[in-house]
C-alpha cells in the first residue's frame, strides 16, 4: 500500500523538460481524479485531507464559464466543513427562498428558514467560474496536486477490469499515470461511463435547456431578492437567478419537440419562451443580453453502475437530473464527500471496496429519487395546483420546503411527509384528471401544428 503523504511537498509530478515528440511522462498517484468541478475539487480535497497523495487533473483553465449557478442550503455545511464558506459568501449573491409566480402578478415564496429541520436557512447563487476556481485552488491549498489544461484521454483496463493506467495530455505531450483508484469526476462529459456503455438516457424525462445573462432584469423586493423564480411555461419551465455583478441568469427547459421550434433563432425562442409566462415577461421587459446564448441538448441520464474495482463516477459523470430545484451543485458535492469517505476505506481496506461502492450508490439512489418525483411531475396540472394552493397539514409544505432546500437523505421526518403528500397529489390528480387530459390534448396538437409548419416551410423553395 503507497503510504498516505499528507502534503503538497510531496506531489505526484512528472520529469521535467517533456516535449510534444518526447516519451509520455509517468506519473503514480494513490487517486487520480478526473475533471476539476465541484464533485472533482471536493472529493480531491478530501482524500488529500486523509492523507492520500491526490492528483486533479482539469482540461480547461479556471476561471471558466459553467451553468448551474444557484445552490441549495443543504450545500451550505459542505461547504463550511471544507473550509471555504466564508469565502463563497464573499462572492455569492444571498439566497433566501424560491419563488413560484402564480396568477395575477403573485409569487409563492417558499422561505428555506421554514424548512423541517432547521438547517442552514439560506444558499447562495455563485458566478461558476468565481465559484469553482475557489474550490480548484482550495484544493491545491489542501496537498493536491491540482493541473489545468491537462486533458484526459483514455482509460485502459487490465484483465480484472481495473484501471492499468490513464492517458492525458498537457502542452508538453503526454503524461501516463497509475493510480490506486481513478476517480470519474468529468461532469457531463461521463468520460468512463461513455467509455463503458454505462450511461444511458432518461427516458423518464427528457428535455433541453436554452440559457444566457442578462443586465436590466428587476429583482424582487426586500428580502426576495435573492430567490431564485421558477416558472412554468406551457413546454416546461424557466429559471430566473440574480448573479452578484448585477446580472440574471436566465433559462428556459423545455421538451425536444419544443425546442426544434426555433428554427435557428435561438435568443428569439428564449425570448418568445420567456414572453409566454406573465411573471418573466414583465421582469425581461428591458433586459439586454450579455454574453452568448447557450443550448444544451437531450441532457437527463444516468449510468447503470457507479463504480467498478479501482474505479468511480462522482457527481455528473454518474447521473444527471433536470436541475429544476437547483439541485446539481450540492447533488455533485454531496456525493464527492461521501465517496471520499468510501474510497478512503476501500484505499485502507480493499477487501470492503465493492460493500462500501455498493452502499453508497444505494443511499444516493434513494434521495435522488426524491428529487425526481417532483421533476417528473412538476409541470402537471396537479403539481402546479398543490404549488399554488400549499397546505401545511401534518408539515407537509415543510416537508416540500426541505425537499427544495435538498434534505433529502437521511431525513425521516421529511421523507414519510413527502410520502403523504405523495398521497394528496395522486386524490387531486384524480378530482381533475378530465381538465388535465384536455390541456395535455392541446398542447400536444399545438407542438405538431407548429412541427408541421416548420415541415411546410423548409419545403416551400
Ligand atoms: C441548463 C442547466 C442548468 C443548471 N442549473 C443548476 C443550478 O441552478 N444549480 C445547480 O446546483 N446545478 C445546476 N445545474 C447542474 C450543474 O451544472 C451540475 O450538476 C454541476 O456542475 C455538477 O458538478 P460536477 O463537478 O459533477 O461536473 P462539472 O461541474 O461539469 O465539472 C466537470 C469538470 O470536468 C472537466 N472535464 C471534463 N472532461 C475532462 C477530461 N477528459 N479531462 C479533464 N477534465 C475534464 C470539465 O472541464 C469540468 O470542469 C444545471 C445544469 C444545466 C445543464
Amino acid at each position: 500500500m503507497t503510504q498516505p503523504v499528507p502534503t503538497a511537498a510531496t506531489r505526484a509530478d512528472g520529469a521535467a523538460g517533456a516535449g510534444p515528440d518526447r516519451a509520455p511522462r509517468a506519473l503514480d498517484t494513490d487517486v487520480l481524479v478526473i475533471g476539476g468541478g465541484p464533485a472533482g475539487s471536493t472529493t480531491a480535497t478530501l482524500l488529500a485531507r486523509r492523507g492520500w497523495k491526490v492528483l486533479l487533473l482539469e482540461k480547461e483553465r479556471h476561471p471558466r464559464f459553467h451553468i448551474g449557478e444557484s445552490l441549495l442550503p443543504m450545500n451550505m455545511p459542505i461547504l463550511e466543513r471544507l473550509g471555504v464558506l466564508e469565502q463563497v459568501r464573499a462572492i455569492g449573491v444571498l439566497k433566501l427562498g424560491a419563488d413560484f409566480p402564480v396568477e395575477g402578478g403573485n409569487y409563492n415564496v417558499f422561505r428555506f428558514d421554514r424548512a423541517l429541520r432547521g438547517g442552514a436557512g439560506y444558499a447562495f447563487h455563485v458566478k461558476r467560474e468565481d465559484f469553482d476556481k475557489l474550490l480548484f485552488d482550495h484544493a491545491r491549498g489542501e496537498g493536491v496536486d491540482a493541473r489545468e489544461a491537462v486533458k484526459v484521454e483514455r482509460v485502459d483496463f487490465d484483465a480484472s477490469g481495473r484501471p492499468k493506467q490513464v492517458h492525458a495530455r498537457d502542452a508538453e505531450g503526454e503524461l501516463v499515470i497509475r493510480a490506486r483508484h481513478v476517480v470519474d469526476a468529468s461532469g457531463r462529459d461521463a468520460l468512463l461511463g461513455s467509455k463503458l456503455g454505462l450511461k444511458q438516457r432518461n427516458r423518464r424525462h427528457q428535455s433541453a435547456a436554452v440559457f444566457s445573462h442578462y443586465r436590466n432584469v428587476p429583482r424582487r423586493d426586500g428580502d426576495d431578492a435573492g430567490n431564485v423564480t421558477i416558472c412554468r411555461h406551457e413546454h416546461g419551465w424557466l429559471w430566473l437567478i440574480p448573479l452578484s455583478d448585477g446580472t440574471t441568469s436566465v433559462g428556459a427547459v423545455c421538451s425536444p419537440d419544443y425546442l426544434k421550434q426555433r428554427r435557428g433563432e435561438t435568443e428569439a425562442f428564449l425570448l418568445r419562451t420567456l414572453n409566454s409566462v406573465e411573471a418573466s415577461r414583465e421582469r425581461m421587459r428591458d433586459a439586454v443580453r450579455e454574453g452568448p446564448v447557450h443550448v444544451t441538448g437531450n441532457y437527463a441520464y444516468d449510468c447503470r453502475r457507479m463504480s467498478g474495482p479501482g474505479w468511480s463516477l462522482v457527481g455528473d459523470a454518474w447521473t444527471f437530473v433536470d436541475p429544476m430545484f437547483s439541485s446539481g451543485v450540492f447533488l455533485a458535492m454531496n456525493h464527492a464527500e461521501r465517496a471520499a469517505e468510501a474510497i478512503d476505506g476501500a484505499l485502507r481496506d480493499p477487501a470492503r471496496e465493492a460493500a462500501l461502492m455498493r452502499a453508497l450508490e444505494r443511499h444516493l439512489t434513494r434521495g435522488l429519487k426524491e428529487f425526481k418525483w417532483f421533476i417528473y411531475r412538476f409541470t402537471s396540472p396537479t403539481m402546479k395546483r398543490l404549488f399554488a394552493s400549499p397546505r401545511n397539514v401534518l408539515q407537509v409544505e415543510q416537508a416540500v420546503i426541505s425537499m427544495l432546500a435538498g434534505d433529502v437523505f437521511d431525513a425521516r421526518p421529511v421523507l414519510w411527509r413527502l410520502r403523504i403528500f405523495r398521497v394528496i397529489y395522486a386524490v387531486t390528480a384524480l378530482r381533475i384528471a378530465p381538465s388535465a387530459l384536455r390541456s395535455w390534448w392541446q398542447r400536444r396538437r399545438g407542438i405538431r401544428r407548429g412541427l408541421a409548419g416548420d415541415a411546410m416551410q423548409a419545403e416551400t423553395p
